[in-house]
């Protein structure tokens, strides 16, 4: 999976790793991804299973890729998912060479195929969940009903039973609204069928967030499995080690936000998650829009090399604007840090999450998926922050 997923899961293992002293955690994944896990663990010493990704039969997926985030767009994603199937018959030869002391299966939603694979081995597979409450209801009540409204800006309710929870078609993804046969419809598909089996599943969110969506879940008839919100996860990550030699360690952005801090002055975090990449031409609109702000910033992101204007921009923001550029950073330690004092964020399920654990206001700017409707919640329901686009976009280029 990509790191939006793998980081809730992995905080999950440390939560039982450090409060479950009787329970061993054995983590599966692929090579590309193994040593983000051990190096997020390290405090703990997981014991870690490298699969081996067998040749891709999909035309459009080049072999090789073993995560989301390498995948050179989001159009082969589904395609890309339905192979993770390839992945089943290694794991399930680990998975038995393990048995009988494995009793139970915790995996990503996107997997599941590992439903099978519990039930051959006659041990539970709960479900994790990574992204809100809400995504789960709005799949439950949407697959259910027709699609109340034909124009694509036009407000409608949830549910009667959510009347203040309003969305616009605008708000959803093509194949939730008009589905067409394909790689989408075959693994949402799977996925809503192995979710409907009766276990639990475990979702990055908390009651006093989502309680009302996560008593939906639970009170469905046809005994569905049992919603458990066991979040925000990122409480679970590990802490920073502090070092003696701590200014020298600390990486440059934030020197740079410790130097911010001296002058007093705060800082705008702008930020897109671990996938989304922008194309230039939304980079020169967005920068256009931060300088005349006037305000600090520090935007961390990832784009394409070689144009000009970049370089030109660095030049014209010198002193109140730092641009990390195709990097790792620990957002949490940004978060945290008392420079920040505002996000600008795609909305992906654990910025939000992020943002209020660190009590970081939010500027939405969603680009695909769940982040619609989780930014109209931060503006309309949660009161932490404000949309800045819509689907069809108030910022010109997108
Ligand atoms: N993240 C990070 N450093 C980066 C980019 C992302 O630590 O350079 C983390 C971020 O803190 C969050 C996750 O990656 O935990 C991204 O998840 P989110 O749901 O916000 O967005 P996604 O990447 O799934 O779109």
């Amino acid at each position: 999976m990509a790191k939006g997923h793998i980081i809730p899961l992995v905080n999950l293992a440390r939560l039982l790793f450090f409060h479950r002293k009787n329970i061993t955690v054995t983590i599966f994944t692929t090579q590309e991804n193994s040593a983000f896990i051990r190096q997020s663990l390290s405090d703990t010493k997981p014991s870690v299973v490298d699969l081996t990704l067998p040749k891709f039969t999909h035309p459009d997926i080049l072999q090789g890729i073993e995560s989301v985030d390498k995948l050179p767009s989001f159009s082969p994603f589904f395609a890309f998912a339905n192979q993770t199937k390839l992945l089943q018959p290694e794991f399930e030869r680990v998975l038995e060479s393990l048995h009988p002391d494995v009793n139970c299966i915790i995996s990503d939603a996107f997997f599941p195929w590992s439903l099978e694979s519990a039930s051959k081995l006659n041990i539970p597979r709960y479900e994790f969940n990574p992204a809100s409450n809400l995504t789960l209801t709005i799949f439950d009540i949407l697959s259910n009903q027709n699609f109340p409204v034909d124009s694509n800006d036009e407000l409608f309710s949830l549910a009667p039973k959510f009347p203040n929870i309003q969305l616009t078609k605008n708000d959803l993804e093509p194949e939730m609204t008009d589905p067409q046969p394909g790689e989408a419809t075959d693994f949402l598909s799977d996925m809503f069928s192995a979710s409907s089996k009766p276990d639990n599943i475990i979702s990055n969110s908390f009651c006093g967030l989502e309680s009302e969506f996560e008593d939906y879940l639970n009170s469905r008839e046809n005994s569905p499995p049992k919603v458990r919100s066991v979040g925000p996860l990122c409480l679970a990550a590990a802490p920073k080690v502090a070092n003696s030699d701590e200014h020298k360690k600390k990486p440059t952005w934030i020197q740079w936000l410790d130097e911010m801090l001296d002058d007093e002055k705060p800082v705008l975090y702008v930020a897109f998650g671990s996938l989304a990449e922008i194309t230039i031409e939304q980079f020169r609109e967005l920068a256009i829009g931060l300088e005349d702000s006037g305000g600090n910033f520090l935007w961390v992101l990832r784009l394409p090399p070689g144009d000009e204007f970049i370089g030109e921009f660095e030049e014209k923001i010198k002193g109140r604007g730092l641009l990390v550029k195709n990097q790792w950073v620990d957002q949490l330690e940004i978060l945290r840090h008392d420079s920040v004092n505002g996000f600008m964020s795609h909305c992906g399920w654990n910025s939000v999450l992020e943002s209020i654990c660190e009590s970081v206001p939010l500027l939405g700017f969603p680009i695909a998926t769940n982040q619609y409707w989780n930014a109209r919640m931060v503006e309309e329901h949660y009161g932490i922050g404000v949309k800045v686009v819509t689907r069809n976009g108030a910022v010109r280029g997108f």
